[in-house]
């Protein structure tokens, strides 16, 4: 027999599915959400042919602006988080990016988050949030390699395939992805291989998560690491995070770079302080 919880669940999952069909039955969007914070997507360069500029220039208004197809795939609205080139990142941002990502995926009508970021440390802030994030919904950050105001600028078409990919609902449970020429990666495996090559990122020996060709996904795979609503960690409350230095080794090193984080550490310092 069928308990009253087994039937209560039924009887949400009908409405809730019921809910989505009238949606799509209406022509709704799927509501995605852009986060910005910076980098060459959002850079501004004083020609179209200059390697130099300033990056993180341009407002997340003036991207979504500068992609009005956005419009066919999704209801866009973007937010600012910080301005700033991603060799900048810090944990301060981190915590506030990955907070208002959970804030914003458990409104029920938000389909998806797509993240505009510098290519510098973007597998640094994908591997954090991909464990930290507490929903299956899509999380996708995209950087590129050209400044906006480039000839052959490649940010539009990676934030197009972002917003379409966290629209996506077959990208559910895939983890933190990240796109970016037409490519689609875990954010557990990502490297930026190359200073200044359009396919710089690679995803080595776990491979790609799946491609993307203007906002349609072939998916190969779903990553099976532990993360986002399986992972244990969680942020709430945290309002700092532990100091980690990761250091260089090489044959005949001296022992100082290691010393000095070690004497900067905080666990035994903090025991002799304490
Ligand atoms: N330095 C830039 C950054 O990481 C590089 C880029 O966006 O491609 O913000």
């Amino acid at each position: 027999m069928r308990s009253r919880k087994g039937l209560f669940w039924l009887l949400m999952g009908v409405l809730t599915l019921a809910n989505c069909q009238t949606g799509a039955a209406q022509g709704k969007k799927p509501k995605v959400v852009i986060l910005a914070t910076g980098g060459t997507i959002a850079g501004s360069a004083t020609s179209q042919t200059s390697a130099g500029y300033q990056s993180g220039a341009v407002a997340v208004d003036a991207l979504i602006a500068a992609v009005p197809q956005l419009k066919d795939i999704a209801e866009v609205s973007g937010e600012q988080i910080a301005s700033i080139g991603s060799q900048d990142m810090n944990d301060e941002v981190w915590l506030k990016l990955a907070k208002r990502v959970n804030e914003i995926l458990a409104k029920p009508d938000v389909a998806g988050i797509a993240i505009t970021h510098g290519t510098d440390t973007m597998e640094e802030t994908s591997y954090f949030l991909n464990l930290v994030v507490k929903s299956d919904k899509p999380v996708v950050l995209t950087g590129s390699m050209r400044p906006s105001t480039a000839m052959s600028a490649d940010g539009p078409l990676n934030i197009y395939n972002a917003v379409a990919i966290a629209a996506d609902p077959t990208a559910r449970g895939r983890g933190v992805l990240v796109t970016v020429d037409d490519d689609v990666h875990s954010g557990h495996d990502i490297v930026k291989t190359h200073t200044t090559d359009v396919g710089t990122m690679a995803s080595g020996e776990a491979g790609l998560v799946g491609a993307t060709l203007f906002g349609k996904q072939t998916w190969y795979r779903t990553p099976s690491c532990v993360h986002t609503s399986k992972s244990e960690f969680r942020i709430e409350g945290v309002n700092a995070l532990p100091r980690v230095d990761i250091i260089y080794a090489h044959a005949n090193m001296s022992p100082d770079m290691v010393t000095s984080a070690v004497d900067h550490g905080q666990g035994p310092r903090d025991r002799r302080c304490g």
